[in-house]
């Protein structure tokens, strides 16, 4: 399996708070990688770190490729539309930042892609939070990244939404894109995740399959495992 990042003994600090705390965290090429944890145990932080957002204050990453902002898509939990522009004006602007002029076709490719086509000329500030949230894939996928970062995809949205999404996310996996996502919804975890790496105070309190934490940890539900593990480090 080739490794797309492998970051070793990252510390981040916030004044005199520690709150990434040499973590070690690898990305394997093809997986679908969900990253677990509280609230505040610094997983959007280690998110920043990959994705070079913030600096290090101590450790080391390495990518499988020289320009890795090029290969690799984000979705943040929000994505700050302009207002009074149409998803396809929109995408089209976003396009811009990659110095991409894709042509009508082919944003309407991704958007049925995505299946949002049906919403091309909607304000995109107008549009359902699951259509928001489709469209904002179709536009972290516009330059055909190798690595895509999801900070709670499906969080807030309806139940057919979420489902939507999913799908999305499956596809995307199944045609060769590399996933990370972060969820607190244990049931999406285990039917999207192929690895599980779970966060706690900094630092990887677990990782494996679903199955292998299920196994070890002796747990029947995801749930009961983030329980028992939040638990024990209280
Ligand atoms: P998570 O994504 O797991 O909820 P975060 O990485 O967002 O956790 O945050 C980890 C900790 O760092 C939290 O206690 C948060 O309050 C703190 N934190 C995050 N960003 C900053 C910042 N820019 N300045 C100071 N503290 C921050």
């Amino acid at each position: 399996m080739k490794t797309m990042i492998q970051a070793s003994g990252l510390v981040k600090k916030y004044g005199n708070r520690t709150v990434v705390n040499g973590l070690d965290l690898t990305i394997e090429k093809g997986e679908v990688l969900a990253i677990i944890g509280p609230n505040g145990a610094g997983k959007s932080t280690t998110l920043d770190l990959l994705l070079s957002l913030k600096k290090l204050d101590k450790g080391s990453i390495s990518y499988w490729c020289k320009d890795p902002a090029q290969h690799i898509g984000v979705q943040l939990q929000s994505t700050p539309f302009f207002p009074g522009f149409t998803a396809l004006e929109n995408m089209r602007m976003f396009a811009a930042f990659y110095g991409l002029r894709p042509s009508n076709s082919e944003l309407y490719t991704l958007l049925d892609r995505c299946s949002i086509s049906e919403a091309a000329k909607t304000d995109a500030t107008r549009l359902s939070g699951g259509q928001q949230k489709r469209l904002s894939i179709a536009m972290m996928l516009m330059h055909n990244p190798q690595l895509i970062f999801l900070d709670e995809p499906t969080a807030a949205l309806d139940p057919r939404a979420r489902r939507e999404v999913r799908n999305l996310i499956q596809e995307l996996a199944e045609s060769g894109t590399t996933v990370v996502f972060m969820s607190h919804d244990m049931e999406e975890v285990h039917k999207l995740a192929t690895r599980i790496v779970m966060i706690c105070e900094g630092r990887i309190e677990a990782t494996g399959t679903p199955e292998q934490l299920l196994q070890r940890y002796n747990t029947e539900s995801l749930e009961e495992l983030y329980i028992q593990l939040t638990d024990s480090n209280r």
